[in-house]
């Protein structure tokens, strides 16, 4: 039986301790390649870079930097004529340092370098830990799971592709459970302040504060309670309830030119 191909990236980079512990996490579930941003790009979402050239560069054997965001390095890894020698039966990103719970999942891009795993059809999961975890624990539970996720799946269901999203607390891990999105509640400022010349800039995420909606099945509550959470994520972002209240609804619009 032929080893089944991991495709590791992560938005930490290449260099992260983070993505070393996962592909070493990894190693015995089959062939662990890791395609990885050359540097951090925490927090790029989605992005993907269309207004100039990529440069793809070998570090070690599996082991490549991408001069792009998470989704260029997947991009590149599910799409290059030659980088890889069979289809991925699974991406992992991470293991992020910092969590990804509730809405945070819209700007990660450890979510994203696994949604874009997720969105080519490749069964994906993404990874996070709360800062100053410990990454050899985050690393078997992405074991766990991704060994689950091969095996299981097929029979659970590849239509639509499953895309999970782990996030392992820092010290005693009660064991996982699963929970839907929550709600994180940054505390939003923008800070205001003057260069040495000045002129105005703009600090915004910074440091302050993050609470949690308090609802027993959601992700922030159970990883506060101190369990890792898992979440499927869906990629099809429809709100079919308000299709369904909209219909017959229009906007009056004004009178329209042209053919
Ligand atoms: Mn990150």
């Amino acid at each position: 039986m032929t080893k089944p191909l991991l495709l590791v990236s992560n938005d930490d980079g290449l260099s992260s301790p983070g993505i070393a512990a996962l592909a070493e996490a990894l190693e015995p579930l089959g062939d662990v390649w890791v395609v990885a941003p050359d540097r951090e790009q925490s927090a790029t979402s989605h992005s993907i870079t269309l207004g100039r050239p990529l440069r793809l560069k070998r570090h070690a054997e599996r082991r490549y930097a991408v001069d792009g965001t998470p989704a260029d390095a997947v991009y590149v890894a599910l799409h290059h004529p030659t980088l890889l020698p069979t289809r991925p039966s699974l991406v992992v990103s991470g293991i992020n340092r910092g969590l990804n719970l509730g809405n945070d999942v819209f700007y990660s891009g450890t979510v994203a370098a696994a949604r874009e795993g997720a969105l080519r059809g490749v069964p994906a999961l993404a990874v996070s830990l709360g800062r100053g975890g410990d990454r050899a624990v985050a690393g078997r539970i992405a074991r766990a799971v991704a060994e689950k996720m091969l095996a299981d799946l097929p029979a659970l269901g590849l239509k639509p592709t499953p895309l999970l999203n782990v996030n392992v607390p820092a010290g005693t891990v009660k064991g996982l459970k699963l929970a839907r999105l929550g709600a994180r509640l940054y505390d939003d400022a923008v800070e205001v302040r003057r260069d040495p010349r000045g002129g105005e800039y703009l600090w915004i995420g910074g440091p302050g504060g993050v609470k949690h909606e308090e609802e027993p099945d959601t992700d922030t509550f159970v990883f506060d309670a101190g369990w890792a959470s898992l979440t499927p994520l869906a990629l099809e972002m429809t709100d079919t309830a308000r299709v369904r209240s909209l219909e017959g609804w229009a906007p009056a619009l004004p009178a329209m030119q042209g053919k």
